[in-house]
C-alpha cells in the first residue's frame, strides 16, 4: 500500500518511519499483482448472549421487565445502558462510556474499558491511548470527527463503566456487559472489526491467546472481517510494536468487507 504525504506525517507522529523503496527502472516483464489480505475463516462459536435469543440482562432491576437488548434501537440502548447496574462496577463510575462515532460506520474499534479520563467526559479513548488512537486512524483516512460512514468510525469498549484503579475487568463483568457491545455491533453492521487488546479478543473471538499470535490475519466475527492489534495503551509502552499495529491496519483496509 503507497500513502500520501499526509499519512507520512502521521506515520511519524505514530513513531513510525516510513521507508521508500529506492528508484529502480521500471522491470521489462509486468510485476505480478500484490497478494490480496489473508483471510483465515476462524469457525468462531457466537458468543452466548447472541446464541440465546432474545438477550436478556442478568439482573433487571427487581420488579422491572427485563431488558431485550436484541430488539433495541439507539435511544434504548443508550438508556440501558446508563441506567445499568448488572455489576459492581456501577458503583464506583461517574458515567457510563457508550461509544462515539458513526452510527453505521464502515470501521468499527473495539477497546477495553474507560480509564479516568474516559470516566470523566463519557467519551472512549480520550486520554493519552486515545490520542494515539486518533493518529493510528488518520493515518488510514478515518476518524472518529464527523463524516461519512467510510470515513468515520465507530469506538466502543468491551465494558462501559470504569474498573476501580484501572485494574482489568472482571470475567462477570465482561459477561454482564457484553450483551451491550453484541447489540452495538448488530446496529452499526460494520464492514471492519479491529480488536484492540486481549478483552475486545477474549468477548469476539472467544480467544485466550495471545495478541501477537492473532494479529496478521483476517478472522470473522459473525460474517464480519475482524483483525486483531494491540491496544494503544501498550503501544504506549512497547513502542517497538507501533509499526506491526501499522501491518494491522493496512491488512483491515485491505480486507474491509465489499457491501
Ligand atoms: N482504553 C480503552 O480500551 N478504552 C478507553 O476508552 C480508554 C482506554
Amino acid at each position: 500500500m503507497g500513502w500520501s504525504e499526509r499519512q507520512v506525517a502521521m506515520l511519524d507522529e505514530m513513531g513510525i518511519r516510513v521507508w521508500s523503496p529506492p528508484e529502480v527502472a521500471p522491470p521489462a516483464e509486468p510485476a505480478p499483482s500484490a497478494p490480496s489480505a489473508r483471510v483465515v475463516a476462524a469457525d468462531v462459536p457466537a458468543p452466548a448472549a447472541m446464541r440465546e435469543a432474545p438477550v436478556v440482562l442478568l439482573r433487571p432491576e427487581p420488579g422491572s421487565r427485563p431488558l431485550h437488548l436484541d430488539t433495541m434501537g439507539w435511544p434504548e440502548l443508550r438508556e440501558a445502558v446508563s441506567g445499568c447496574t448488572a455489576c459492581k462496577l456501577c458503583t464506583g463510575r461517574k458515567q457510563t462510556v457508550f461509544g462515539v462515532g458513526n452510527e453505521r460506520a464502515h470501521w468499527m474499534i473495539v477497546g477495553e474499558a474507560p480509564g479516568e479520563q474516559e470516566d470523566l467526559k463519557g467519551e472512549p479513548f480520550v486520554g493519552k491511548s486515545g490520542q494515539l488512537l486518533d493518529n493510528m486512524l488518520r493515518a488510514v483516512g478515518l476518524t472518529r470527527g464527523e463524516a461519512p460512514a467510510d470515513q468515520q468510525v465507530y469506538i466502543a469498549n468491551t465494558v462501559k463503566c470504569r474498573p476501580p484503579g484501572n485494574r482489568n475487568p472482571e470475567p462477570a463483568e465482561l459477561a454482564q456487559c457484553e450483551p451491550f457491545l453484541i447489540r452495538q455491533i448488530a446496529l452499526v453492521q460494520p464492514r471492519m472489526i479491529l480488536a484492540m487488546g486481549r478483552f475486545a479478543v477474549q468477548s469476539l473471538l472467544r480467544s485466550t491467546e495471545p495478541i501477537g499470535r492473532l494479529r496478521g490475519r483476517v478472522h470473522q466475527y459473525q460474517g464480519v472481517p475482524l483483525v486483531v492489534t494491540y491496544h494503544p495503551a501498550y503501544l504506549l509502552r512497547n513502542p517497538e510494536d507501533k509499526s506491526r499495529s501499522w501491518d494491522d491496519l493496512c491488512l483491515a483496509k485491505e480486507a474491509l468487507q465489499p457491501r
